[in-house]
């Protein structure tokens, strides 16, 4: 990787070629259409960029929750098919369907109001969302009689055309999602029984496309995994075949000897055991970096491994890097791809009390993406 420019304090450099890779990987192990999920700006990595690189792979959808997410795409001049599927209530379609935006549909009451947004020339895409277990969003079983009924009558009408049926697993047990899949499957048949032929069903995310077969269906709604990270605790992404795509990095600041017993950061948390050398890094919790953190997260520089010294602050933190001969300006790598020498995300996400999707989707906007790569 190419060092850190003159003037960068801190930067995420994104490889938009491993997240092509990935998405193509993914599609030859699942056997499916893969649908590449940029919500929360691509956890971190950018959303139009990871959507390019994903469509690149061979995704042939894209999904996020919000639909100020999904217009973002579309002003981007991406033209592949969107499914955005959280929406606040009051929402007016009518941009979304104007736009081609595709609509997760959750309740009649949604339905209804995707229905008054089209037009003559264009009915409103619908993808039905079905709660099968896992408690959150979704058509309530004892509402999707009603619901596909009234999608059949509407979808007659040409207000209305519903392409997709999905749903969203616990990732519980194995156990636990074939029951929600029993579950879907179920619903599936009612859907047709009400005379809906919707040609996408889809329920796997990352953890289901990858470990349960049976729940790919038509297409599999992936996110983590095409940033190249594992959802397994016990299987890291090399063993999946994939490449982390992001690489935090920051400069570093400042480097100064001193003696045994300095105290170092706030609350003193930390105080050196002996003569040594301490080097100040310019990120911070402000950026991300998590202040549980503090005295674990790991670091390399010039190749070696450290770990944080003292608390993480707002913006900085402080490392005891011993004797060895740091400089001002060197490169301090916290995470990127563990092949190439460098911390994995899932040791900071462990540090931190939390999984590695909260650790790469926290990266914050003070925080320069550098994009390398196609
Ligand atoms: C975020 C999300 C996904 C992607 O999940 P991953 O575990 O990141 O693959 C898929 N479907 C829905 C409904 C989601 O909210």
């Amino acid at each position: 990787m190419t060092p850190l420019a003159p003037g960068v304090l801190r930067e995420a450099v994104i490889d938009t070629d491993a997240i092509t890779a990935n998405v193509r990987h993914l599609r030859r192990t699942t056997g499916t259409d893969v649908l590449a999920v940029v919500k929360a700006d691509g956890y971190g990595h950018g959303a139009v960029r990871s959507a390019c690189a994903a469509l690149a792979g061979g995704a042939t959808r894209l999904g996020v929750t919000d639909l100020s997410e999904a217009f973002e795409l579309r002003e981007a001049g991406i033209d592949a098919p969107i499914l955005s599927w959280l929406h606040a209530p009051g929402t007016s379609f009518a941009h979304a369907v104007a736009s081609g935006i595709e609509l997760g549909i959750s309740r009649m009451g949604q339905l209804h109001d995707a229905a008054d947004a089209a037009s003559a020339d264009r009915p409103a895409v619908l993808h039905l969302k079905l709660e099968t277990g896992l408690g959150r969003n979704g058509i309530a079983p004892g509402e999707t009689a009603a619901v596909f009924a009234e999608a059949a009558r509407l979808e007659r009408t040409g207000r209305v055309r519903v392409i997709g049926l999905f749903s969203h697993l616990s990732n519980t047990s194995p156990e636990e999602d074939r029951a929600s899949l029993a579950r879907f499957r179920a619903a599936a048949d009612a859907a047709s029984a009400a005379g809906l032929s919707p040609r996408i069903h889809h329920l796997a995310a990352t953890q289901a496309a990858l470990s349960l077969p049976e729940t790919r269906l038509d297409c599999v709604r992936v996110g983590l995994g095409i940033y190249g990270l594992s959802p397994f605790d016990d299987r890291t992404s090399s063993e999946l075949g994939l490449r982390p795509a992001m690489t935090l990095r920051a400069a570093v600041i400042a480097v100064r000897r001193v003696d045994a017993g300095h105290g170092v950061s706030y609350g003193y948390t930390y105080r050196t055991p002996r003569e040594t050398t301490l080097v100040l890094v310019p990120i911070g919790y402000a950026d991300g970096v998590p202040r549980q953190a503090s005295d674990a997260g790991p670091v390399t520089i010039g190749g070696r491994r450290y770990q944080v010294s003292g608390r993480i602050a707002m913006d900085q933190f402080v490392v005891d890097v011993g004797n060895a001969a740091v400089r001002v300006g060197d490169e301090v790598v916290l995470f990127g791809d563990p092949e190439a020498g460098v911390p994995a995300v899932e040791e900071w996400a462990a540090a931190a009390s939390t999984i590695n999707y909260e650790t790469v989707t926290r990266i914050g906007p003070r925080v320069p993406r550098r994009q390398v790569g196609a």
